[in-house]
């Protein structure tokens, strides 16, 4: 199925440079880009996207099944996931990004296949993180800052398409 994604690029990626390394993995895999801009986000957007206020999306972050999981165990997974969020906000807002608009034959899947696993350090070689990604989840926890991984992919068609609303507002 042709899908729409969002990528964004994170202000480790402007700042090293690497705009055009990352848009150019995602051409070279079929995927067409349909709008792009470079900006620097407001706390409004950066909200709306990273969602603090909505304990459903905290407690599922990484799309984590919970199912089974005792009281205990969703509260721990919640704060843990609050502190990250909070980091994503501060670091999203921190610098130049670039939006864009992909769209291609199972879109969603294929851009998360090609930027890898949210750790860098442990992406797979041939991914966008894997190959250019120079953090880890141990030095971001280290240095108390949410992990530099270089972009933001759309994580589920659902997400792609609240996401897509929201910083392609049309
Ligand atoms: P992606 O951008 O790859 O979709 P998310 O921001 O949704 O990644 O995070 C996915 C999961 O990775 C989260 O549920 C969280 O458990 C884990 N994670 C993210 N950042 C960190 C971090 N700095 N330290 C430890 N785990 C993290």
């Amino acid at each position: 199925m042709i899908e729409k994604t969002l990528v964004l690029i994170k202000p480790d990626g402007v700042k090293r440079n690497l705009i055009g390394e990352i848009i150019k993995r995602f051409e070279d895999r079929g995927l067409k880009v349909k709008a792009l801009e470079m900006l620097t986000a407001d706390q409004a957007t950066v909200s709306e996207h990273y969602q603090l206020n909505n304990r459903d999306y905290i407690i599922h972050l990484g799309h984590v099944d919970t199912t089974g999981w005792s009281n205990e165990q969703i509260e721990e997974k919640y704060q843990k996931s609050y502190k990250i969020v909070e980091d994503l906000q501060k670091f999203l807002i921190s610098g130049p990004i670039v939006k864009i608009l992909l769209e291609g034959e199972n879109a969603v899947v294929l851009v998360r296949e090609i930027t890898g696993k949210t750790d860098p350090s442990t992406s797979p070689k041939g991914t966008i993180r894997g190959d250019l990604g120079e953090d880890s989840f141990e030095k971001s926890n280290q240095e108390d800052r949410a992990v530099y991984n270089l972009i933001h992919a759309s994580g589920e068609l659902d997400e792609a398409e609240r996401e897509i609303k929201l910083w392609f507002p049309s």
